[in-house]
């Protein structure tokens, strides 16, 4: 990571108005600090924040949970804003367009993965908050491939869960759920929330799985069917052998030997929360009934653009609290207390 971009101005340097809420290392308040503009590339379009949602990726980011954080670190990858600048060699916006940016910011666009169309997979990605300045930033800087015009019909201020949690849960659902299928969701915060509003759409029979009571009555308001206990083991049991499909959004340790048994044969557990500990899974389990244990991270450029456009045509929207961008250190410890109902988002005030 180059961390010029995250230079403070130099004395001489022409006051540019651009300034971030910076985490400089693991538990530490985030500060607001003023920023150098960095030089955009040619291929890259530059964004005005206007508002970035707040993700549990982003908690694990500042608090180093993957082991793999490098301070300072600006977070932010659900952002909404519109662009400010282009590069010589951008393509697919305009000047002043409103637009999306999610979890990537870059891919090389020449590997088998990138010309196969899932840049999401690309070795030399570049994330919107490690290689880049994240969305709690004035500006950021993305790859034009990675800017996703915002389609008509969709609220700027709640859209940008879309841009992460959205697609995230989007990609797994329209590569393996029917209208016929049987689908369960564990975990009904961020994610799990906009999950059981796409299963809705696709017209998928939904359990949705939470460890919140207080969740059961919301759930089905959102689109599920069944509401179940996610750590009630008798409750588990009731479920054995019914789901097409379970996707899981937590990162806690679960019974996934109960889960498991919940799938029908040929059953997918496809897991998009990276639970902490290794998961147990009897081979057997899986053989005999044809199972299968998955997992997926985001999803391409094309794929959020869709889901942008299913998002907008079936009324799915993110419940988010909103905070302003200079409360974003009480926003956090409100996600880390798991109070949110479901998003939050930051309204940029720079
Ligand atoms: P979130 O809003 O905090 O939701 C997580 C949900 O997990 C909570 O709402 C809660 O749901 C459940 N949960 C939390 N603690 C639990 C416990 N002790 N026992 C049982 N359930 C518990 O987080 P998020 O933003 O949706 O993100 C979810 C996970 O996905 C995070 O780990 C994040 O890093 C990851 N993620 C992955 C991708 C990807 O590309 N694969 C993308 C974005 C995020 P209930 O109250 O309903 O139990
Ligand atoms: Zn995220």
């Amino acid at each position: 990571m180059s961390h010029s971009m995250f230079s403070a101005p130099e004395t001489h340097s022409v006051k540019q108005n651009q300034s971030a809420w910076i985490a400089t290392a693991a538990g530490q308040p985030l500060t607001r600090t003023a920023l150098d503009k960095p030089s955009l590339s040619t291929e890259e379009v530059e964004v005005a924040v206007e508002h970035c949602g707040l993700c549990y990726s982003d908690l694990a980011v500042l608090q180093n949970d993957w082991g793999n954080t490098r301070y300072p670190v600006i977070l932010g990858h659900e952002v909404i804003g519109r662009v400010t600048a282009l590069g010589a060699n951008a393509k697919g916006v305009q000047l002043g367009q409103r637009v999306g940016i999610g979890w990537n910011a870059s891919s090389c666009m020449h590997c088998r993965p990138c010309l196969s169309g899932n840049q999401h997979l690309c070795p030399q990605i570049e994330l919107t908050v490690a290689e880049h300045r994240g969305g709690f930033a004035s500006h950021i800087h993305a790859h034009w491939a990675w800017v996703i015009p915002l389609p008509d019909g969709l609220d700027a201020a709640e859209a940008g869960p879309l841009l992460c949690a959205g697609v995230t849960v989007f990609a797994p659902l329209i590569a393996h759920a029917k209208p016929s299928s049987r689908v369960g969701i564990i975990g009904i915060g961020g994610l799990g929330h906009l999950a059981l509003q796409v299963a809705a759409s696709v017209g998928c029979e939904i359990t949705a799985f939470t460890s919140t009571e207080s969740k059961f009555a919301e759930a089905r308001a959102l689109g599920a069917h069944h509401v179940v206990s996610s750590n009630n083991a008798q409750a588990l049991e009731k479920q054995r052998g019914r789901l097409d499909l379970l996707i899981s959004t937590v990162n806690v340790k679960l019974d996934w030997g109960a889960l498991i048994a919940t799938l029908a044969p040929q059953g997918r557990l496809h897991f998009l929360g990276p639970v902490s500990e290794p998961v147990p899974v009897a081979a057997a389990a899986l053989i005999l009934q044809q199972r299968s244990v998955a997992g997926s991270v985001t999803g391409a450029p094309v794929t959020m653009a869709d889901m942008l456009l299913f998002a907008a045509r079936n009324q799915i929207v993110s419940r988010n609290e909103h905070f302003p961008m200079r409360d974003a250190n009480s926003a956090i410890a409100r996600l880390a207390s798991g109070k949110a109902r479901y998003r939050i988002v930051l309204d940029a005030d720079f």
